[in-house]
């Protein structure tokens, strides 16, 4: 409670004392879990697990009740193991004792896990490490492999009686991507579902643990202001761009195979509209909010044919100066038609939303990395300054920009009366951006979302109802994009995708808010 009033002070005082203060109950309790992590050498667990692992430990969320057993086919044993997770916590920190501490809590298994008796190996290193740090039973299954596995993994962990059977948690993580249509995505959820009930499942969606994308709820429910006009009455559309200034790197092969749509709509940008579109939550507690965002994406349209072919624009990068273009990277074939920007207009049929668009754009080498969000409200009725004589430009629309990243912060667009002679009214902006230190030491999506799964809340995790809404949406697009030929490559890298992106809102007599000055 305590813990609560005072925010997080906590950050700034000495290691000796947070462990004082942790022994006297004023830090927030700590959460014993043993961590068993699935790809424990990968990409994933060196860059951002084990860094997120450390700053909860660091801040007293996880310290001497915690044990992680990282597992891979490679032959490490504890010690190389250790020296690994150092290695990938290193600039985290200039605490040596402290990540030596840390670190002493990580033991590894070489373990195939299409190998069922490496599982008994496993088991007993649970129980051991169980009794040690006296973790109750409480067991994260963190997959962090390629998805062919989770199925797998999950279907092994129950028959070979991994599962803690006491009175302690069973929760599995799980990465993305969450199948590639529909139909996948529902056999690997049948998968997890024999070993794993659905509120023991935790997909991860990182967009979900940024602190704008959290904030969302807060700015619409924390302000009469915002809600009371959250609707189709007041808003005119609303805008979600995801913008990424580099090509696909050394993704290439993952990526021609998925595409913007799949990569970053069907997941991320569902989110993100869902969570602007939703009904305010009975209370703010997971099973209440994703609830609603089901609710929600249950009332967005499906589009038919036409409709998926008039609604959604697709590029994909051209070369420019020394940059390539998208079929000439490495691993991607010359004959490629995978979309490396998508651009779509996205309805709700509901009375909330009826006749109020969403456009939502995300794409790879556009001209900055940058992901806002962009209420456009309608323009009052009447423009009682706009008389001919008034030389007063017409009233702008109130636009409330919410800033994801790289900045954090929002802000609101109002028209005033400047400061001239006369009568002229120009658009003003009130804006409230975090400081470059706030935003430093604003926890990274990872650490919040292994805290959520240590406490067992799942609200900024996708459910399966959200995650079948979404496949079945895109799916559509999907299916319509298959059957027609593009012309690509139709964007040159540094602008906002294609002109068709443009288009797409220039025939609703609209533009996007964030453009690029020609
Ligand atoms: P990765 O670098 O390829 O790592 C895969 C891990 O799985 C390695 O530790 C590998 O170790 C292990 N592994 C492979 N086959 C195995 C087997 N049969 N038995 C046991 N272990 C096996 O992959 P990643 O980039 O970390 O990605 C992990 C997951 O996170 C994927 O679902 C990915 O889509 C998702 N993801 C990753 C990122 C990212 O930034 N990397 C971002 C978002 C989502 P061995 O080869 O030694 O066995």
């Amino acid at each position: 409670m305590c813990y609560i009033m005072l925010g997080n002070w906590y950050r700034h005082i000495p290691n000796y004392l947070v462990n004082i203060l942790i022994g006297v109950n004023i830090l927030p309790t700590e959460r014993r879990s043993l961590i068993m992590l699935f790809g424990a050498t990968g990409d994933l667990a060196t860059r951002k697990l084990y860094p997120a692992m450390l700053k909860l430990f660091e801040k007293g969320n996880i310290r001497d009740h915690f044990a992680v057993i990282g597992t891979s086919r490679y032959k490490f044993d504890d010690e190389k193991y250790r020296e690994m997770v150092i290695k990938s916590v290193s600039k985290e920190s200039t605490n040596k004792k402290q990540i030596a501490d840390f670190a002493s809590h990580f033991y590894f298994v070489t373990h195939n896990v299409t190998d069922l008796e490496h599982y008994s190996v496993l088991k007993n290193k649970a129980n051991e490490l169980d009794k040690k740090y006296e973790l109750n039973g409480n067991r994260v299954f963190y997959i962090s492999m390629a998805p062919n596995f989770f199925g797998t993994v999950a279907k092994n962990l129950k028959a070979q009686h991994l599962l803690s059977e006491g009175n302690g948690f069973n929760r599995l993580v799980i990465e993305k991507p969450f199948g590639r249509d529909f139909e996948s995505a529902k056999q690997l959820n049948d998968d997890l579902s024999n070993a794993f009930e659905e509120d023991q499942i935790f997909r991860i969606d990182h967009y979900l643990g940024k602190e704008m994308i959290q904030n969302i709820e807060a700015i619409r429910f924390g302000n009469t202001i915002f809600e009371a006009l959250w609707n189709n009455r007041y808003i005119d559309n609303i805008q979600v761009t995801l913008a990424e200034k580099l090509g696909v790197e050394e993704r290439a092969g993952y990526y021609d195979n998925s595409g913007a749509l799949r990569d970053m709509v069907q997941n991320h940008i569902m989110q993100i509209v869902s969570l602007l579109a939703m009904e305010q939550p009975v209370a703010f507690k997971d099973t209440d909010i994703r609830a609603e965002k089901v609710k929600a994406l249950r009332s967005l349209r499906v589009y038919n044919v036409a409709e998926a072919s008039s609604n959604f624009v697709r590029g994909q990068y051209a070369a420019v100066g020394n940059d390539k273009e998208y079929r000439e990277e490495d691993g991607v074939p010359k004959d490629s038609n995978t979309e490396t920007f998508v651009a779509g207009k996205l309805l709700f049929d509901n009375y909330r939303w009826s006749g109020t668009p969403f456009y939502i754009r995300t794409g790879k080498k556009l001209a900055d990395k940058f992901t806002r969000v962009d209420v456009v409200f309608k323009k009052p009725l009447v423009d009682i300054f706009a008389f001919p004589q008034s030389g007063s430009a017409p009233l702008s629309a109130n636009v409330l920009t919410i800033f994801i990243e790289p900045n954090q912060g929002f802000s609101l667009m109002v028209n005033a009366k400047n400061s001239e002679q006369g009568f002229h009214t120009e658009p003003v902006q009130l804006q409230y951006l975090e400081d470059s230190k706030r935003t430093r030491e604003t926890p990274q999506p990872y650490e919040r979302l292994i805290h959520d799964v240590l406490k067992g809340d799942g609200t900024n995790f996708a459910s399966w109802p959200e995650v079948a809404s979404a496949w079945k949406f895109v799916d559509q697009i999907r299916r319509v994009w298959d059957i027609q030929q593009p012309m690509f490559p139709n964007y040159i890298p540094g602008s906002m995708g294609p002109v068709s992106a443009d288009e797409l809102l220039a025939r609703d007599h609209r533009e996007w808010v964030y453009k690029l000055n020609k």
